[in-house]
């Protein structure tokens, strides 16, 4: 197995912390994420692959493994030590600014993700992908805890917001794993989490992902008052009712179920005044 330590100490590198280069060192941890990627056979995308702590596993099971590491000296050592592997390419990219379609051309029509997120985008990174058309159908991703209760909090909870809505419409999100800081090195100052995102059937709608930006928009106003800034202001109070929901409502109340109820009750009400 890979060994970060040893291999930053061999090669005289240094972690750089804005990058948020905080390596698992924990073998234990390592074996239970590749566990949990289900990688076997799959296509998939590793976004920052570092010293290759996960990619070493993941080569051994996947169909192939695509790297994107932002770190060029990174990706010359992990050529080094993962060399000759045929089912891994890298590259030396910021996931951030990877388009969709070019991570499809890469992985192939469905792919799985597994990753120890770099902590400063974290939430970027998950919604790039969970907020998409791209065809994925498993997520397994370490993060900061504190960001983790984003993807799992529930209506009325203070982290309760557009990223929670939206990437529980389209996955069933479950914490598999908490993490000391005594896995990585160097250590983080805080704890983290392994979530898996499961993929469900419901197909891609961007206009829900709008409804539901703007419901939070501003938000100690009502859900009324937000949604006037996307609909004609008439219609606003007609579509809340159509949607089963009280007038004064706000958009931090509101379950998934009901937010897809919005969004079918603006489309028919768009459509009667058309
Ligand atoms: N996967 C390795 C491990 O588990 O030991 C490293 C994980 S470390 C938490 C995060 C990695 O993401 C680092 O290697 C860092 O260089 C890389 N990274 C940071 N920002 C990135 C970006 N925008 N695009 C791609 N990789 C990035």
């Amino acid at each position: 197995m890979i060994d970060s330590k040893k291999l930053i100490k061999e090669y005289g590198l240094t972690a750089n912390k804005a990058l948020g280069q905080n390596f698992l060192v924990d073998e234990n941890a390592i074996l239970s994420i590749v566990e949990l990627s289900e990688c076997s056979g799959k296509s998939v995308l590793e976004i920052g692959p570092g010293l290759g702590a996960l990619t070493g596993e993941l080569i051994k099971s996947a169909k192939n493994v695509v790297c994107i590491e932002i770190d060029s000296a990174m990706c010359e050592l992990l050529k080094k030590t993962l060399d000759g592997a045929e089912n891994l390419d890298i590259v030396n990219r910021d996931i951030l600014k990877v388009k969709n379609d070019e991570l499809s051309s890469l992985l192939g029509e469905g792919f799985t993700v597994c990753a120890n997120l770099p902590y400063y985008i974290t939430s970027d990174i998950t919604m790039k992908l969970a907020d998409s058309a791209l065809c994925i159908s498993r997520m397994t991703l370490m993060m900061q805890q504190e960001a983790a209760e984003h993807f799992l909090a529930s209506p009325k909870q203070k982290c309760y917001t557009p990223v929670s809505v939206i990437s529980q419409r389209y996955y069933s999100i479950c914490e598999k794993l908490r993490l000391s800081p005594s896995s990585y090195y160097p250590e983080p100052a805080v704890h983290s989490s392994v979530l898996v995102f499961k993929r469900n059937e419901k197909p891609y709608d961007p206009a829900f992902s709008r409804l539901v930006k703007t419901a939070f928009s501003m938000r100690r106003k009502t859900l009324r008052n937000n949604l006037a800034s996307l609909y004609d202001k008439s219609l606003v109070p007609a579509i809340i009712e159509r949607a089963g929901l009280a007038p004064s409502c706000r958009a931090e109340e509101l379950t998934v179920s009901e937010f897809e109820a919005l969004l079918e009750a603006a489309n028919a009400e768009l459509l009667s005044r058309d």
